[in-house]
């Protein structure tokens, strides 16, 4: 009887513990982890910013985060723009930045677009101890996405044969086999971007996917025009090239260094400047 007892208590335990793990933690409690992980994000500051779940969790069960700055009733805004940090979880500096950028848009939002951001992709390779490119599956989130006009395998294959199966490159099983892709392909499937704007480091460049590629940015900010093209899997393949919704990436010069102020500031004029002439 006891040992029964014991059992169904065990069991009890351990499936109250899963759900815990399951369940979303709260984005306060998810600043706590961003902001220890992140010497130039203040806990305050994020918590300030208000980011809500975006309903989707990383594997471990971390909240993907989102904040939108929706159009306001005065105008019509120029356009819908989607902006993504941390798509690589050693990317620090890339996750900083956009939190720079959304405190910028919480002071000066005027509905000139309407935004909706994610500053940190992929939290489980991110916030661990030891920050990794992948997410906690090892799979790069950039080689993850939907391949529409090739073979579920191409982004397989193409790590296969011409990567030498480099493990930070691993795409994953098959198109969208993680959590963390899979937010991001609704996000843009509902959303709707009129543009993407991905932030990386630490190629320090401009990089621009689009069906047609003559309005690439020359330069924004310090980063200038460099047109590296796509992988199959990668965002800009598949949101750039296949839906054709420019995909503009910046590669910050490094990944755990943040830029100045200035420097983030000019970045951000830049891209504003560029989507107010392009939409
Ligand atoms: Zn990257």
């Amino acid at each position: 009887m006891i040992k029964s007892l014991s059992i169904l208590l065990l069991l009890l335990l351990s499936t109250s513990s899963l759900a815990v793990t399951q369940a979303s933690i709260p984005p306060g409690k998810a600043c706590e982890k961003i902001a220890a992980k992140l010497a130039s994000v203040g806990l305050r500051e994020c918590r300030n910013i208000g980011m809500k779940p975006s309903g989707y969790l990383s594997s471990n069960g971390f909240p993907i985060l989102v904040k939108e700055f929706p159009p306001l009733g005065s105008r019509i805004p120029k356009g819908r723009i989607l902006l993504v940090g941390g798509t690589h979880g050693d990317e620090l500096s890339s996750i900083s930045v956009v939190f720079k950028w959304m405190n910028t848009l919480e002071k000066y939002h005027s509905g000139l677009f309407h935004w909706r951001i994610s500053p940190l992709m992929n939290p489980d390779g991110a916030l661990q101890k030891k920050h990794t490119r992948t997410n906690a599956n090892g799979v790069d989130l950039n080689r993850n996405f939907a391949i529409p006009n090739a073979h579920n395998s191409a982004a397989l294959d193409y790590w296969k044969n011409r990567t030498y199966q480099n493990e930070r490159r691993y795409p994953g099983p098959y198109p969208l086999s993680e959590p963390e892709t899979n937010w991001l392909f609704k996000e843009i499937e509902t959303f709707k971007p009129d543009v993407i704007i991905a932030v990386h480091a630490p190629y320090s460049l401009v990089d621009y996917d689009a069906p047609n590629r003559k309005n690439a940015p020359r330069r924004i900010g310090y980063l200038h025009k460099n047109l590296m093209g796509t992988y199959p899997g990668s965002l800009g393949n598949y949101a750039g090239i296949n839906l054709g919704i420019p995909v503009i990436t910046l590669e910050l010069p490094h990944a755990g260094i943040m830029p100045t102020k200035s420097q983030i500031s000019h970045l951000w004029t830049d891209l504003v400047r560029w989507l107010v002439r392009n939409l």
